[in-house]
């Protein structure tokens, strides 16, 4: 397999494609990046850490190096008075995801451009929408330029907002990859069902449409369900991996019953979130659950770390570039079976 680099599509027809997201939080958590703001500027002010992450991903399973430019878009620019680094951040990315996809030793990963909501999209407004299109259609170039293998639009509530990205991507003649993020309301913001809406938009050309981030994998599965029954192509899941409920379904309004001091924001999101994690087993559940459902493009969102990317990876049958440190508990001192290890020890099993 060396030096061929299947296309998105190619992997789709021959089975499940994993992909890490959730650089926000990532970069956020190792401290590079500002909770808030949520800009990644990280890709020109500390490229090596940028590409580590998008290292520890790929070699913990991930197919696709989705470059950082999430959130990297003209009115966020303008918003923290930086619009003049928007191409230079956006081309950065990249070229430093591409770099990293190339390192990949026995299948070259894919690279995805990112666009996203803009938060300015208003159906009532068209010059919004010009302005909403302008602004993907630039990312979109640039992408193109730099040479990604398709586009990934993304968390849009608005169903017009991402028929918009699509359009803008297939101006550009790169696949499309649209996943919708459905707030609590567990519509889209017109009203229209989340499937309907992931029926047009697979019926309109998009290569794999489905849901990412918001939710948890509770609370997205039942409509990553829906979505496989309406759709003839392609479907993608990619929840956050965090315990949401019915009563709470995002991680927008996620309550922690044991939190022992006040926070400085309204809710847990986005720095209290830690005990309200998933499990990696748990989230493993859930891939493979995902993937006997018909989803083929697999994923987590933000909160993800490496680990859990690889225990999905591996629960949909893939062996990773780092599965050789996957758990196994088999030469621990209080929990292995090897022979060699002292018995005395295990009393601390329960005792410890
Ligand atoms: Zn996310």
């Amino acid at each position: 397999m060396a030096n061929t680099k299947r296309s998105l599509e190619e992997r789709l027809n021959e089975g499940t494609v994993i992909v890490g997201e959730g650089y926000l939080f990532e970069m956020e958590r190792r401290g590079y990046l500002q909770a808030g703001s949520f800009v990644p500027e990280v890709a020109l002010e500390h490229p090596d850490v940028l590409k580590q992450v998008y290292r520890d991903y790929m070699n913990c399973g991930s197919d696709v190096v989705l470059a950082f430019t999430y959130n990297a878009h003209r009115e966020k620019m303008r918003i923290i008075g930086k619009e003049e680094l928007l191409e230079p951040l956006n081309r950065n990315a990249i070229r430093l995801a591409k770099e990293v996809a190339k390192e990949h030793p026995t299948e070259e990963a894919l690279v995805a451009g990112n666009i996203s909501n803009t938060n300015i999209f208003d159906p009532e407004d068209p010059a919004s929408k010009d302005q909403v299109r302008a602004m993907f259609a630039e990312m979109i170039q640039w992408s193109k330029e730099e040479g990604v293998d398709f586009i990934n639009g993304e968390t849009f509530y608005y169903h017009e907002e991402a028929v918009i990205a699509l359009e803008e991507i297939q101006k550009q003649d790169l696949p499309a990859v649209i996943t919708l993020g459905l707030m609590a309301e567990n519509k889209m913001r017109e009203g229209m069902s989340v499937e309907e809406s992931c029926r047009i938009l697979s019926e309109k050309g998009a290569l794999v449409v489905g849901m990412n981030c918001f939710r948890g994998p509770d609370t997205m599965q039942p409509y990553l369900k829906k979505i496989r029954e309406a759709v003839d192509g392609f479907v993608g899941g990619l929840p956050i991996p965090y315990r949401t409920t019915e009563e709470h379904p995002t991680f927008f309004n996620l309550p922690d019953g044991g939190c022992s001091c006040s926070l400085p924001t309204e809710t847990t999101f986005p720095t209290s979130l830690d005990p309200l994690y998933h499990n990696r087993y748990e989230l493993a559940a859930w891939a493979k659950e995902a993937q006997e459902l018909g989803v083929n493009y697999i994923g987590l969102c933000c909160g993800a770390s490496p680990a859990m990317i690889r225990a999905i990876a591996e629960a949909t049958g893939n062996t990773t570039i780092n599965s050789k440190y996957s758990p196994n508990m088999e030469k621990h001192f209080l929990f292995g079976k090897d022979e060699s290890l002292k018995t005395h020890n295990q009393d601390y099993r329960t005792k410890a």
